[in-house]
């Protein structure tokens, strides 16, 4: 057998099989009630809508719709996302807007145009899993972004020098976030656009969920707030990342940055050498159905998902034994358990498919220091009411019978 480890370049050895990734499987088990996805209910996907965009298409446009095409993406759909972000307090050029092959496409970028190995990344304690996955082919160290703490600049210069590099951006999931479900405060967005201030460096603004509010007040993006700040984006130190995932169709792959143009045109060039461009048919897809009725679809999604909260907030209140606790989302897909300390979310997992039948993520792959082993992350997306009543409940159950082993 070969031995490929020494072959293959250092950074491929901080890439390793996602836990997500391997229990999606499990989502094809019959027996087994699953909250470990967090994937979109393909219910609700808008199917007929995009049966009709691609009839059309063929029909109107096939050569262009199968041809290569610009690098920055389809510029109707890129002029749709202008109009979007006005309506977002950010406006912006049609220069500022570019296509990904995917939101996650957009974070591998990022990571490869910032970071050097050793330059220091910021990210909450925990965070995406997969922007941890993009960046850790860069080979960076990491540091804890504490929105609402007090951290100084200075602590963080200290830390990235040690580490070897420097800091480069502070990454965050503002809306609802992947794992926990939380918002960052207005205060928080704040903070965090001030010690980028400090430590001049980039803020990326992961906001794959900011559409999908069930209740409270709408929070301004931060590169709304910096452009409030700032008078026109260009002046900006924020890069703003959409997808079209959670809304419209995963599967289709296609996301959206938003930022000042020299890094939009640094990107651009980043995507020229990786995939030329975004899949040509599917941004005209996107287009025509989120031009026809996004607003629609979003209201679609949304009732169904926070009755699913809702659902699943109220289960948990009756069934989970008194050392727990949840965050309470006010959107999304997702709710973060806390253990009592020292049991561990993964020998729960073990346990739980074998007895309660009841599948959820592990939260310890969510931390770049490995802490976290006490958490575990409970999806509502593709649950119904019943699945989620008894799948609760069972889960409850064993967590009660651990704590009182
Ligand atoms: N950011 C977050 C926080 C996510 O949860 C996801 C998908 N799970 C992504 C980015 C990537 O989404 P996509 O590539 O489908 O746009």
């Amino acid at each position: 057998m070969l031995n490929w480890d020494t072959m293959f370049a250092s950074r491929s050895s901080r890439m390793r099989a996602s836990e997500i990734r391997e229990l999606l499987k499990l989502l094809d088990r019959p027996d087994i009630i699953s909250f470990a996805g967090g994937i979109p209910d393909p219910a609700l996907f808008p199917d007929q809508e995009f049966k009709q965009a691609y009839a059309d298409i063929f029909a109107a446009a096939v050569n262009s719709a199968l041809q290569y095409s610009v690098s920055e993406g389809y510029k109707p759909l890129r002029e749709w996302l202008v109009g979007q972000m006005a309506a977002l307090g950010i406006p912006c050029e049609l220069d500022n807007v570019f296509i990904v092959s995917g939101s996650q496409q957009g974070l591998d970028y990022l990571g490869k145009l910032f970071l050097s190995p050793d330059d220091t990344a910021l990210v909450t304690w925990p965070t995406y899993l997969g922007a941890l996955q993009a960046f850790n082919a860069y080979e960076p160290a990491y540091d804890q972004l504490t929105p609402n703490g007090n951290r100084t600049p200075d602590s963080y210069r200290s830390a990235a020098s040690t580490a070897g590099g420097k800091v480069k951006f502070a990454y965050l999931s503002t809306d609802f976030s992947n794992p926990t479900g939380e918002t960052v405060d207005l205060d928080g967005r704040r903070k965090v656009l001030a010690l980028a201030e400090d430590l001049d460096i980039a803020v990326i603004e992961d906001a794959a969920y900011q559409s999908l509010r069930y209740d409270g007040d709408p929070i301004p993006p931060i590169l709304a707030l910096e452009i409030a700040e700032k008078g026109h984006i260009n002046d900006t130190r924020t890069i703003y990342c959409g997808s079209f995932s959670k809304t419209l169709a995963p599967g289709l792959r296609v996301g959206f940055i938003v930022a000042n143009a020299p890094v939009i045109r640094k990107l651009v060039l980043m995507k020229q050498a990786a995939d030329l461009h975004s899949s040509t048919i599917n941004q005209m897809a996107i287009s025509d159905v989120a031009a026809r009725g996004f607003d629609a679809q979003v209201a679609k999604i949304k009732a169904a998902y926070s009755q699913r909260r809702d659902c699943m907030l109220t289960a948990l209140d009756k069934y989970m034994p008194e050392d727990t606790s949840w965050t309470k989302p006010e959107g999304g897909m997702f709710i973060w358990i806390t253990l009592p300390e020292g049991m561990d979310g993964a020998k729960l997992l073990a346990k739980s498919l074998e007895t309660a039948k009841v599948a959820f993520v592990p939260g310890k792959a969510f931390f770049a220091d490995g802490s976290g082993a006490n958490t575990i992350r409970l999806s509502f997306s593709c649950a119904n009411e019943q699945m989620i009543e008894d799948g609760i409940g069972r889960l409850s159950a064993l967590i009660s019978a651990e704590i009182g082993s």
